[in-house]
């Protein structure tokens, strides 16, 4: 299959027309031709369609090359123009060129037509296919400017050291000028004890080409600090080796917070604030795990249950024995010391973890503790009500299972305690 050529000759002789789309067919090419010898049908011809290659005579009677060149610089910049012409001068040859022609070929040399058309039209081809990669380029770069420079992230490109080359906008109001320049190093506004761990991470990320999520703390140049998470990503220069990496981090100040809130109010019991069940098990297991590791660790739990609330929510109603229980609440907490746990088991059922004490040092704060919550009615309306409290001591023995066997014990000590009358202590060792 011969390649087509769409060719336009400006040439008002038909001999010479003739000539030259002849030349050009025995050179391979399948000839789609107009001819024009006016500037008035060469624009038309080129408004039309689209070209591949010019040959323009030198002189015509209404027309000549520097016209016709003028006007295709005008109006296709890109097709290869070539003078064919019989005898012209060199000094007017070498003009045109200078103008944009791209060669000369005499009518008495026409064979060099075809090669030079085959020269021009590769080279024609090949500056084509260089503007679309550049226009790809240009058009990739604006969109990952257009997507840098508008996402609230912070994008930065850094060496294989982790220098700064690029910083997205959204670091200037974050951090100083100076800081954040070029050729910096980007680990000066992590947070110092996030530092070492961030650039080793950085280092595996360089030699290993895989990036990994990180969360650290950014110092801000108010001094206030961010919680980011952050995942690398390498580009690889032409020898394959990392050349660069892209780290992309996000501020998470706002979701880390939330998450403590939720895990906050899903370890706190709604009504007295204290902890509830499920998180006051869990520290239970954590002080079990501390008896077990820590040799001559001792310590206790208490179960705490309200005497006879049923009464106190019969007589007074369901809302003041919420308002008596979130009062029982504030009173034990004021008998803890800083590392006690106290939490709401359920009901008006309490308990206390009481680390570094021994079965009798509980005991003498149950003791201490009861006579507090006897001491110490509820004030409600214009009413004081009174409140007593029954306590099971157990200490935590190293050879209990887990936690729970120590808490089974003081629950057997408080029933014992509802037994013998309430408003009183027992222990079961
Ligand atoms: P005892 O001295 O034997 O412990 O008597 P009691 O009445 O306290 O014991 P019981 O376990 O039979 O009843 C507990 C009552 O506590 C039953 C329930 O109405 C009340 N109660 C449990 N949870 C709540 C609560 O969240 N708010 C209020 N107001 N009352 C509660
Ligand atoms: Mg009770
Ligand atoms: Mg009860």
């Amino acid at each position: 299959m011969k390649q087509a050529l769409r060719l336009l000759i400006i040439d008002d002789s038909p001999d010479d027309i003739e000539l030259v789309r002849s030349s050009l067919s025995s050179q391979g090419y399948r000839v789609e031709s107009t001819a024009v010898d006016t500037p008035m049908a060469m624009r038309a011809a080129l408004n039309r369609q689209e070209w591949d290659l010019i040959t323009c005579d030198h002189a015509m009677p209404g027309f000549n090359a520097p016209a016709a060149l003028a006007i295709a610089k005008e109006l296709c910049p890109d097709v290869p123009f070539i003078i064919v012409s019989g005898e012209i001068d060199l000094n007017l040859a070498v003009d045109l060129i200078k103008s944009g022609a791209r060669d000369y070929v005499q009518k008495n040399e026409m064979m060099r037509l075809g090669p030079v058309s085959e020269r021009e039209l590769r080279e024609a081809r090949a500056a084509r296919e260089h503007k679309l990669a550049e226009e790809k380029l240009r058009e990739t770069q604006e969109l990952f400017q257009a997507i840098v420079e508008n996402v609230g992230d912070l994008v930065a490109v850094l060496d294989t050291e982790g220098r700064r080359i690029y910083n997205s906008p959204s670091y200037k109001p974050l951090f100083r000028e100076q800081d954040i320049r070029p050729g910096s190093l980007s680990f000066t506004e992590i947070h110092s004890e996030d530092r070492e761990r961030i650039k080793e991470i950085f280092h595996k990320t360089v030699a290993t080409g895989v990036g990994e999520r990180a969360e650290f703390r950014f110092v801000l140049k108010d001094g206030s600090i961010r919680q980011m998470e952050s995942e690398g990503r390498v580009i690889k220069g032409a020898d394959g080796k990392v050349s660069r990496v892209v780290v992309v981090s996000r501020d998470i100040t706002k979701l880390k917070r939330q998450q403590a809130e939720l895990w906050e109010m899903a370890a706190t019991d709604f009504l007295t604030g204290l902890p509830n069940r499920r998180y006051f098990l869990a520290q239970l297991e954590q002080e079990m795990a501390r008896v077990h590791r820590i040799d001559r660790h001792c310590a206790s739990v208490l179960m705490i249950d309200a005497d006879h609330f049923k009464q106190v929510n019969d007589t007074y109603g369901h809302a003041v024995g919420d308002s008596i229980l979130i009062h029982l609440a504030v009173v034990m907490r004021n008998e803890l010391r800083k590392i006690d746990a106290a939490g709401r088991l359920g009901g008006e059922e309490f308990a206390i973890i009481l680390p570094g004490a021994d079965i009798s040092a509980a005991k003498i704060f149950a003791e201490r503790l009861r006579k507090k919550v006897a001491g110490t009615p509820a004030a409600h309306e214009e009413r004081v009500i009174s409140l007593t409290v029954s306590i099971g001591v157990a200490a935590m023995n190293g050879s209990d299972k887990n936690g729970d066997a120590a808490l089974v014990r003081a629950d057997r000590a408080l029933y014992r305690a509802k037994e013998h009358g309430r408003n009183r202590v027992e222990i079961e060792v």
